[in-house]
């Protein structure tokens, strides 16, 4: 019989954020893959989990993803981590899973800690919808693009950012949101955890030497809904909140 892949969220900061039944996993599985085993060994040293470790990384060839999966064809159950969060959110493990399900291998999630839901329910921007893009893109004209979709999105938008990239992106914000509200999450649920808010232009005053890790949560362009209110009858005004509320 197959084995089953286990995609195990692990703490973001706080070691006290691993779930009761991701520690369990973690003893139980046969094997876990790890973004990188070194920073995996820490986290099982004090859970005093013992256990077999591969490496796999966003470098990693094609030849190991198969290594992985034949295992679990064996029947070995395998654990996916990453070095903190939830496997496959700006982090390595979509291939596999991709494979996993075309092999009709069973792929369980151990859900948890997540920076981008951490930051998004702290920031007291709107959470009823919203667009992650993860990293922005280096390249210039996949950059703007995704700028674009920044600019115009009537979701709240958040983004993962280093920090030694942190005021230039603050600093293309600062060109398409005008006064719309950002909250830099940083450190969640470490010993310098702070909530930072303000404009683009007031953000890139305020953080002058970026340190440690950071969510950016934007609000989302009210431009043309403000706009839209001008033409509504009170009725019409009534009918749009209404059709808001959840
Ligand atoms: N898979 C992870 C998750 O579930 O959040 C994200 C991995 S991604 C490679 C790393 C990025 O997540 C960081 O650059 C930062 O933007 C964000 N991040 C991770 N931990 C964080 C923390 N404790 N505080 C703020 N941001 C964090």
């Amino acid at each position: 019989m197959q084995g089953k892949i286990y995609l195990v969220a692990t703490p973001i900061g706080n070691l006290e954020d691993i779930t009761l039944r991701a520690i369990r996993i973690l003893k139980e599985v046969d094997i876990i893959v790890a973004e990188d085993t070194r920073q995996t060994l820490k986290l099982l040293n004090h859970f005093e989990i013992s256990k077999q470790m591969i490496s796999y990384h966003r470098h990693s060839s094609e030849e190991k993803k198969k290594e992985i999966i034949e295992k679990v064809k064996e029947g070995k159950n395998i654990a996916l981590v990453s070095d903190a969060g939830t496997p496959v959110i700006s982090d390595p493990g979509e291939e596999i899973v991709q494979t996993a399900l075309e092999k009709q291998i069973e792929v369980i999630p151990i859900p948890g800690p997540c920076a981008l839901i951490a930051a998004l329910i702290t920031s007291g921007i709107d959470a009823k919808e919203f667009l992650f893009l993860g990293f922005l893109p280096l390249n210039k004209k996949i950059r703007k693009e995704k700028l674009n979709i920044i600019k115009d999105s009537k979701q709240t938008t958040i983004l993962y950012e280093a920090p030694h990239k942190l005021t230039q992106t603050l600093e293309d914000l600062q060109e398409i949101t005008n006064s719309r509200k950002i909250v830099l999450a940083r450190e969640i649920t470490k010993i310098h955890e702070e909530y930072i808010t303000g404009t683009a232009k007031e953000l890139v005053e305020k953080i002058k030497e970026p340190k440690g890790e950071f969510v950016i949560v934007i609000e989302k362009n009210n431009e043309q809904e403000e706009n839209i209110f001008e033409n509504m009858s009170l009725d019409e005004h009534y009918k749009y909140y209404e059709n808001l509320r959840i």
